[in-house]
């Protein structure tokens, strides 16, 4: 089921959480596209400004194949 949720990464208040698979969640926001996030990494990403939330998602991506979503993934 979805429902609204404030990005992780940017704020965005309009994103929506498309599914939530045992600790991952799948976000759909309007600014940073589809992604999916580990429970732990959003609680992580609240201590850090936007910018380092952004290049965290940046850096998912870019390590994520063309036909998967990035998964933001935090120790
Ligand atoms: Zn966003």
């Amino acid at each position: 089921m979805t429902r609204a949720v404030d990005c992780p990464v940017c704020g965005n208040t309009l994103a929506l959480l498309e599914r939530s698979t045992g600790d991952v969640e799948t976000v759909n926001c309007p600014v940073c596209g589809n992604y999916n996030i580990t429970k732990s990494s959003i609680e992580v990403l609240s201590n850090y400004n936007l910018p380092a939330r952004r290049a965290r998602l940046e850096h998912a991506k870019q390590n994520t194949k063309v036909d998967q979503l990035p998964l933001i993934k935090e120790a």
